[in-house]
């Protein structure tokens, strides 16, 4: 059993209004603590939520980010807890971290940021757990558990789930009723442990590792010190590369991943184009272990294969905001013409049923959080 980085260490409540107001546990998702204070009271979350914040439909949106209505000095009143203890269990001040440019935070989908796809009172997903740490005799859901880069549970190496084992419903513990735990789910009642666990993809688990740890520092990537949003943001751009090149395999990508060291075989299809945050944790471990392998080349190596397999420029999707210095200056490795058409091995135009059933699934995911584009 592995230690866990800690996000935060917790808070007490000093003579809270509400008499039955518990305290939040280390690394405590906001939204997880106010569904356990709703919960020690007798009452539904949504109803806590209209006494602290009248007239506003609170759980129809993302409760671990700001919203200008959430007036959290109230809510500090009502429970005894000091303000920066409130914030310090929202997602508040990862993103902070990962996107230091105030332009992106106004963004409702951020990089790394698993998305909830709030509809009225239903989410989409967005959250996960470790399927046996929730079987704790006070379970709790966890900041990590909203961020993309989390797939694994390091205590016990096991693979997060985004849904319920019995009923396969997102997790959503604020319509989860008051005389129920949160290890249940709030639709069938099922136990979110229920089922035997998966195993952590162990090179996912060490890019997870990383990044926890250098999160408030500087990150090495070669022999290069970056700022942690800086190697984050380079890791994304691997990590879209490597869908990229899932989805339509061309010569030149193949070849460069094989000079690196990426297996393929680790990378699963999603053939509509779905976000890396919306993927499965599955999914998700099977890009993050790969691109892991890519950032520990370093950019020297990285150049240097690229300029190898003539890899064009437009390999590498960049975002439209912020991308690093070092990043531009590994561009120029790559090649400036498009790959020649004859040269690609795209995907076959006939598809088996089961992938095509599995494309429908993966449509009406898209279509539930909003993100037809
Ligand atoms: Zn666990
Ligand atoms: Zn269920």
């Amino acid at each position: 059993m592995e230690a866990s980085y800690t996000w935060h260490p917790g808070a007490h409540c000093i003579t809270p209004r509400w008499p039955l107001t518990p305290s939040i546990f280390p690394d405590e998702l906001f939204s997880s603590w106010l569904v356990r204070t709703a919960h020690a009271h007798g009452c539904e979350p949504r109803t806590l939520t209209s006494v602290v914040w009248p007239g506003t439909h609170a759980w129809a949106f993302d409760l671990d980010r700001l919203h200008p209505w959430a007036n959290n000095e109230v809510l500090a009143a009502m429970t005894g807890l000091r303000v920066q203890d409130l914030l310090a269990s929202t997602l508040l001040p990862i993103i902070r971290l990962l996107h230091p440019n105030p332009v992106v935070l106004r963004s409702s989908q951020l990089p790394w940021i698993l998305p909830l796809g709030c509809r009225n009172r239903s989410h989409a997903g967005g959250l996960l757990c470790c399927p046996v740490c929730i079987m704790d005799p006070q379970p709790y859901f966890r900041q990590q558990y909203r961020l993309a880069w989390h797939t694994a549970c390091p205590r016990h190496r096991a693979l997060l789930i985004d849904r319920c084992p019995c009923c396969y419903s997102a997790l959503q513990p604020g319509r989860i009723a008051a005389e129920h735990p949160l290890s249940n789910c709030h639709h069938c009642g099922c136990s979110l442990g229920s089922s035997s666990s998966e195993a952590a993809i162990e090179s996912a688990l060490a890019f997870q590792t990383f990044v926890d740890t250098a999160s408030h520092s500087t990150a090495a990537y070669g022999g290069v010190s970056l700022s942690f949003s800086e190697w984050m943001s380079i890791a994304r751009v691997m990590i879209s590369f490597l869908k990229k090149a899932t989805r339509h395999p061309t010569v030149t990508a193949l070849r460069f991943c094989k000079a690196i060291g990426v297996d393929t075989s680790q990378l699963k299809s999603s053939s509509l184009g779905l976000p890396f945050e919306y993927a499965t944790p599955a999914e998700r471990a099977g890009l993050l272990g790969q691109a892991w392998v890519i950032m520990q080349a370093g950019p020297e190596r990285f150049m240097e294969l690229a300029a190898d397999a003539e890899l064009p420029v437009t390999a590498f999707p960049l975002p439209a905001l912020g991308v690093p210095e070092i990043f531009k200056q590994m561009a120029t490795a790559f090649s400036q013409h498009p790959p020649h058409k004859r040269g690609r091995s795209g995907p076959s135009h006939t598809r088996a049923p089961l992938e095509v059933w599995h494309m429908w699934n993966r449509l009406q995911r898209r279509m539930r959080r909003h993100d037809i584009s």
